[in-house]
Formats: structure tokens, sequence, C-alpha cells
């Protein structure tokens, strides 16, 4: 017997089936005892029982406590899906929604797009099995259209609701509006912050949940003067903790991708000339742009002896947790929209992130162990230059786009919606203007049948209206293009800095008249001509990767279009740009500027802002008199990014309701007396 046992055992060793399955069974079993190890787990009974009991939840927990990657699975496992029925949980940003998705599958033991998928603008992830599905909160609010009462959910959890996206604010009052005729349906609101009196009292008093968390001191650190460079500081400070510092890794907030790409560059130049007398430094990215293998890096354990540095966007201020964490650089900056209301001018800016945040960020640090926390400005600016909070996107950012979507939906009193924090009328007012300039809106604020169409597609009302303006123009085909290429036109050129000069000839050869969206299609029609081409990007530096994305977009973009009956088409004769312009200007008239008199600087056409064209521009140095831009960055100063140059008399046929014909006449011509008019 004893001899036989062995034997069997033997060859159960050497059969690699079962080695596979007793590898399967010890990752189980490790999975089990990381999930059983969160803070949350400890609460599961108490918080099912309490999710049971009440309609609408607040749960409240750190960080890292296991809301977004545990709640779900114990709302599965407690029979919520049963009935064909799915639990959603929101997330503010679409790289958050892709990366916990993928964590959950592989929790449950499943693939991603089975029993758990993702959803975020044009990708679906999920499947007729799906029970969990993680989705950006603007594609939950999006689903209001074609289902008005979420039949399909039987649970809504509004996650990292702390952060008031503009999207998770608009969510809030839409599914407080609907528990109060679905009885069954289960919400929760969740949050990092301790702070939920507010969200309770605007969903009638719902009971808040905590789950205690258990961090660990954080030693701050700030510097005594002020940083001129904070980028190169965070650089110096990685070294520097690499090499005096003990274990643990490093995490640095920059403010968007260029950032996060130079330092990465800077750290990799610095590593290679100390050579190998330094341990490794494994430096990984992470911002909404990055593809998702390369997103999944920042999780792999950090190999003994080396030390890992993540370079991050805000998304790991909260929204997805970082193991091993034990160093934080705070640049104190983020990227924000910045909108104002009485101009209507919308830019993106780098501005210094308030004190709450800042704290966020430096609790990232204390979740294994104590951590330091390295700050790149000092305590002065802290108290004196840092707002207390954020306020809520809705407050500070264009709402054309949502009214468009309420308006659809059917909510038409927007004075009387229930917003947790109302925007100003001015705002409201604001965006019901441009949809009605825009065609969208008829004189009395009721959708019409453009309206519709343009709430077809998930982007900007302005971008919408454009691509149905192709369609008249006969150039369908181009604007599709141009419209996926401009969602990734900051990643497009790619210049290295040893090899600028190469660069930049090979961009120039790009260079067509009209402005930059035509280069842009310029670059997306080449790139099609050699078949998808990697080593013709290589050639060309262009960034292989952005065109990939875009051509994904645009798969997509040609689907939305015939939703709408709109048969794609190419311009029929491709050497005039004057259609693809013209369709451009039926969605950006808003954006137009005029050059002034010094030749040098422009003002916007309405409201006479001075605005300039960016450096990188084609229309940088042979500045056409009027334009329209596709967007405002704020650095040194207001840059119009991606140019078209436009013809006066099309504004005052394309936006009649918008623009007077005194509004386009050149300010010679304006500027004459009046006696000569008469
Ligand atoms: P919370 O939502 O409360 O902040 P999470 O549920 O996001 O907490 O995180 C719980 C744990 O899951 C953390 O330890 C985190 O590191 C881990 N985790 C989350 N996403 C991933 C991932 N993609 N890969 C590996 N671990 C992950
Ligand atoms: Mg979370």
């Amino acid at each position: 017997d004893f001899v036989l046992e062995d034997t069997m055992n033997a060859e159960k060793k050497e059969d690699p089936r079962q080695q596979a399955v007793d590898a399967y069974e010890r990752q189980r079993r490790t999975i089990k005892e990381v999930r059983e190890s969160l803070p949350v787990y400890k609460y599961r009974d108490d918080l099912l029982a309490a999710i049971e009991q009440f309609q609408i939840l607040i749960i409240v927990g750190e960080t890292g406590s296991g809301k977004t990657t545990q709640i779900t699975q114990y709302l599965r496992e407690a029979g919520y899906t049963k009935n064909q029925k799915r639990i959603a949980c929101t997330q503010p940003r679409r790289v958050a929604a892709m990366s916990v998705a993928a964590r959950v599958a592989e929790e449950v033991g499943t693939k991603i797009g089975r029993e758990v998928g993702y959803a975020i603008r044009f990708e679906d992830c999920t499947s007729d099995k799906t029970e969990i599905v993680y989705m950006t909160d603007g594609l939950l609010f999006r689903e209001f259209m074609t289902e008005p009462d979420l039949n399909g959910y039987s649970v809504i959890m509004i996650d990292e609701s702390h952060e008031r996206t503009l999207h998770t604010d608009i969510l809030f009052a839409l599914v407080k509006d609907i528990a109060r005729f679905r009885p069954d349906l289960k919400l929760l609101i969740s949050s990092a912050t301790m702070d939920a009196q507010k969200f309770s009292e605007y969903f009638d008093d719902a009971p808040i949940f905590k789950i205690p968390g258990r961090p660990f001191p954080v030693d701050i650190y700030n510097t005594k003067a002020p940083e001129a460079n904070y980028l190169q500081a965070c650089v110096t400070t990685v070294l520097q903790i690499h090499a005096s510092q003990p274990k643990g890794d490093i995490l640095v907030f920059l403010t968007g991708q260029d950032e996060i790409e130079q330092a990465q560059e800077s750290l990799s130049q610095a590593m290679k000339t100390l050579g190998s007398k330094v341990a490794e430094l494994i430096v990984c990215p992470i911002y909404a742009n990055l593809p998702s293998e390369l997103q999944a890096r920042i999780f792999e354990p950090t190999p003994e002896g080396a030390r890992k540095v993540v370079l991050a966007t805000n998304i790991a201020e909260t929204s997805i947790t970082i193991d091993g964490v034990v160093y934080v650089i705070d640049p104190g900056f983020v990227k924000q929209n910045s909108y104002n209301p009485r101009t209507g001018m919308e830019s993106l800016q780098v501005v210094p992130c308030s004190q709450a945040s800042s704290n966020q960020r430096a609790g990232r640090a204390g979740r294994v162990g104590p951590g330091k926390c390295f700050r790149m400005f000092t305590q002065h600016a802290f108290l004196s230059e840092m707002e207390a909070n954020t306020p809520p996107e809705i407050l500070r950012t264009n709402l054309s786009s949502v009214v468009l979507m309420l308006k659809c939906i059917g909510i038409n009193n927007l004075i009387e919606f229930d917003f947790m924090d109302p925007p100003s009328p001015a705002s409201l007012q604001h965006s019901l203007e441009h949809l009605y300039a825009l065609g969208a809106l008829n004189d009395r604020g009721d959708l019409t049948k453009l309206g519709r169409r343009m709430a077809e597609f998930p982007m900007d009302p302005m971008m919408a209206k454009a691509l149905l303006a192709s369609e008249k123009y006969r150039c369908s085909e181009e604007m599709a293009s141009i419209c996926a290429m401009l969602s990734v036109s900051s990643a497009v050129f790619y210049r290295p800095k040893e090899k600028k000069v190469q660069a930049d000839r090979a961009h120039a050869n790009f260079v067509r008249p009209g402005g930059d969206h035509i280069v842009l299609l310029t670059i997306w029609e080449q790139w099609v001509e050699t078949r998808y081409s990697m080593q013709w990007c290589y050639e060309n530096y262009v960034q292989y990767r952005s065109m990939c994305r875009a051509r994904d977009l645009r798969d997509q973009i040609i689907g939305l279009m015939e939703r709408v009956e709109i048969i794609p088409e190419a311009n029929p004769n491709p050497g005039d740009t004057e259609p693809i312009r013209k369709a451009i200007t039926a969605g950006f008239f808003y954006n137009s500027a005029r050059l002034q008199k010094s030749g040098d600087s422009y003002a916007t056409i309405k409201r006479r802002q001075t605005v300039h064209i960016h450096p990188s521009s084609s229309l940088h140095e042979d500045k056409p008199k009027l334009v329209v831009y596709f967007e405002l960055v704020l650095t040194s100063l207001e840059f119009m990014r991606q140019v078209i140059e436009i013809d006066a008399k099309w504004l005052l046929e394309l936006a009649p309701h918008y623009y007077k014909t005194s509004d386009v006449t050149d300010d010679v011509k304006r500027k004459m007396p009046k006696t000569v008019k008469s």
C-alpha cells in the first residue's frame, strides 16, 4: 500500500496537467489570503446586512481598504446578480476602470469580459455572461439615454465619489431619482474621504458605513525655498532617495503624459551615467493613453534588490493603489480644466492642487508601513497658495455636453435639477446659448433633430456637429480621420532630445496649407497608404502606438456615423481642403480668433480675449488672418492648439445664430466713422 501510494504521488507530480492544476490552486489560495487581509473583509457580513436593509448606503474607507475590488464581489457572492442583473461600479477614469476590472477578473478566476468586464467610451468589454461591470461615470450617464430606469442593474456603486467629477455629480441626481421608483435597486456611494456627511444629507440622510482603515504614519518634508523647476526637482529627489534611503518603492505625482515622459527620459539618462554602481531602478509610467499591457507593469512586484518608481498622474491619488510604495514625491500640481462662463473660454492648465489632494497623496506612502512624503514646495506655499479642497468639476467646466444629454433624457428644467452643488446660472445659460448656436436646441430651448443626432456622439457637441456637417460637405471619411487624430494629437509627434533636428525635418514634410487638422489628416492618410506600417512611423518620427489608437477610434467613429445614417464618403476633390475646413468651422465656429494688428497675437472674435498660436502649430510662422482652434492650453500664455485657417464669410454662413456681419468684418472697416456709412 505504502509503495503504491508513493508511486501515485510521483506520477501525479510529473503530470504537467496536474502541475498546472496545483499551481492554479496555490495561486487561488494566495488570492484568497490577499482578499481576506484587506480591511473591508472583516466587515463583509455587516456590510451585506446594511445593504440588504437600506436602499442607499454611503461607504467610506481609506484608499486601499478594498472598496472597489471587494464590495462588488461580495454582492455577487451574495446573489445580487441573479436574474441576469448586473452590478455596476463607476470610476472617474477609464484607466482605473480597466485596471480594476482586470484585477477583479483575476480574483474571481475568470477571463476579463466574461463574468467581470469593463465598459469605457469606445470600448465595451462585456458579454451576456457579465455580472460585474466597471465603467466610467460618463458611460453610465450615457446609458440613461437608452435605458432610463437602468433596469439591467441590481446595484449601482458610484465609486470615488469624493472626486466630484462632472459626470459623477450628474449621476448622483439621476440615480437618486430612479431609486424612488425602483425599490429593488441598491445604491452605494463610496468615497475615500471621511467627510461623507454631505453625501448622506443629499441622499435623504442615507446611513454612512465606515470601514476603519489602518494607515501608517507618514513624515512630511517640505522644501525650504520654492522650486523653479519642479520636474527637475522630482528627478533629483528620486535619485537621492534611491541612493540613500532604505528599501521601498517611490510614487511621483506628475500632471500628464508630457511630464511623465520627460521625467522618464531624465531618469533613464541619469541611471545610465551612474552605471552599475547603483541598484536597479525600474521606472513605470501610468497615464490614460498608456497601452494596457504597460499599465499592468506598475502592479508587478519589485524584484529583490531593485527599486520601482511609479510616475503617475492624479490617478494614483485614490483610484488605484500600488502596494509597496514607501516614498511619495509631490510637486503639488494638477492639470485641470478651467472654464470662464463669462467668456465661454475653456482651457487646460496646470494649477496648484488642493491641500486635501496633497494630503491624500502623502497618505499613499503609509500603506505598507511608515512612509515619507517629499513635497516640492514650501510649508508656506501649502498654507497660503493651496486651497483647502478642490471645487467640484461642475463649478469649473463647460456644461454644453452634459446639458445636451440631459435634454435628451428629457430633463428640460435645469434650474430645478437636483444638483448637489448647482452650477452658476451664467454657466447654464451659456451652455444653452452655445447649443442653440450649434443648432442643437431651437429658440424655445427644445432639442432639435440635429441635437438628438449630436447626442449620439460621446464627445463634445462641437466635435459632434463637425462630424455631422461633414456629410453635407462630402468629406465624412476625412472628418472621421481628423476627429480620431485630434484625440491622440498630443502624442503623435515623436521628438527625442538627441534627434530633434531630424524629427523636425521629418515632421515638416507633413505640412500642408490650411492648418494643423490638415497636417494630421496627411499623416493619417500616408500611414494608411503604408498599410499601417510600424517602420514608416519609426522613419517619420510618428508615434506608432498613438496611430494604432487613432485607428481604433476611427473605426468607432465610423460606426457611430453609420448609426445616425451617414454613409462614409471621401472628399471627391482631395486637393481642395475647403469642404473639410468648413465642416470643422460648422462645429468649432465658437473658437474663432482674428490676427491683431501687431501681427503676433490673436483676439477671439466675440469676447476679444488675447490668444496665441501654439509654437508647435504649422501656422505659427505664417499667421493667417482668421482661424478656428480646437483647444486652448494655458501655460505662459493662452495658446491655441490645432488651428486651421478660415474665411470670414463662412462664419456668417455656418453660424447665423451666433455671428452678425459686424462681428466678422475686419477691424479697419469697423472703425470707419459712422458719417462715411450714412
Ligand atoms: P479601495 O477601492 O478601497 O481604494 P481597492 O479595492 O482598489 O481599494 O484595492 C484593494 C487592493 O487591491 C489593494 O491592495 C490594491 O493594491 C489591489 N489592487 C487593485 N488593483 C490591482 C491590480 N490591477 N493588480 C494588482 N493589485 C491590485
Ligand atoms: Mg477604490
